[in-house]
């Protein structure tokens, strides 16, 4: 833990949620989600960009004794560094933070599993009530073999929380693959290492991608003028060619390309990393 003083961060601190089974938001020591409380809303949303955010949140929230009122005063003094949001409605919270010294795990620096057992979240925009209840749509749209497949490939807070919210990606991922199986994917396969390395080296394609568009984006919807609309690849309009097998897959990797070639190299990647997967599985 970097900053001031961090000694009252406690490296075991762990969301009761997380005992229950099946939790999207904190499944274990190793990594979290905070995208709901506005992690990814920033025109900028990479790694090296968000880290010192959720330092700064989290060492000025405990040098100041988990003073939420102090906190939200020395936070609006401090200037952050310019950023625009992705979309203006969306609330990025100033209390998500890292939970434990490692820097594992983000999350609600105003929970009562940070605050001896109070209850903070009152103090942010919010309220506890609607933080409390708030669950996303991956919690009902993704399967149970869905949901582990992410939780068991992922160990990486960054990466797990734009791949646990992107509903689209771990679907196609099983489409793809289970088609090529004509059987369901196991959740018992996910036991192998190497079964787990191969998926996450589709996964990190979230953060790696060489053909994203970059700013503006966040998995298939785009930015503009504080609305977002579903991004579409206009392969008939500009190439004269049918859309990729890999379409709902190259949208969520926030895909542009310039030439038909491009879609080539892209499905290949992808084609790659599908063909590891099942060798992995299978083998
Ligand atoms: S986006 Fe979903 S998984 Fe992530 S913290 Fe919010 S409710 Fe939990
Ligand atoms: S107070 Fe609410 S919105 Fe803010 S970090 Fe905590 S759970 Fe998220």
């Amino acid at each position: 833990m970097t900053g001031r003083n961090s000694t009252a961060l406690q490296s075991e601190i762990f969301d009761p949620k997380s005992a229950i089974d099946g939790s999207l938001c904190q499944p274990d020591p190793s990594k979290s989600c905070g995208a709901c409380c506005g992690l990814y809303n920033w025109q900028n949303h990479s790694r090296p960009v968000l880290i010192p955010l959720l330092e700064r949140s989290t060492s000025l929230f405990f040098s100041l004794g988990r003073n939420p009122d102090q906190f939200r005063k020395a936070y609006a003094d401090e200037a952050p560094p310019p950023n625009p949001k992705l979309l203006e409605t969306i609330y990025n919270c100033e209390f998500l933070g890292f939970l434990d010294e490692k820097k594992k795990r983000v999350g609600c620096l105003l929970h009562p599993s940070v605050n001896d057992g109070r209850d903070l979240r009152d103090h942010c925009f919010y309220g506890k009530e609607t933080c409390s209840a708030h669950y996303c749509p991956s919690y009902t749209q993704l399967t149970k073999a869905e949901r582990a497949s992410v939780r068991l490939s992922i160990d990486d807070w960054y990466l797990y929380g734009l791949v646990i919210t992107d509903i689209d990606l771990v679907k196609e991922f099983f489409h793809q693959v289970e088609t090529r199986l004509g059987d369901s994917l196991k959740e018992e396969g996910l036991k192998n290492r190497k079964v787990r390395d191969a998926l996450r080296e589709f996964f990190f394609l979230k953060e790696t991608w060489q053909f994203s568009s970059g700013q503006g984006r966040l998995g298939k919807y785009y930015f503009s003028h504080s609305e977002y609309q579903i991004a579409r690849i206009e392969y008939g309009k500009r190439w004269q060619i049918q859309p990729s097998r890999f379409d709902k897959i190259l949208l969520t990797l926030e895909s542009e390309f310039q030439t038909p070639e491009d879609i080539l190299v892209a499905e290949s990647i992808i084609e790659g990393k599908i063909v590891n997967f099942l060798t992995a599985y299978e083998g």
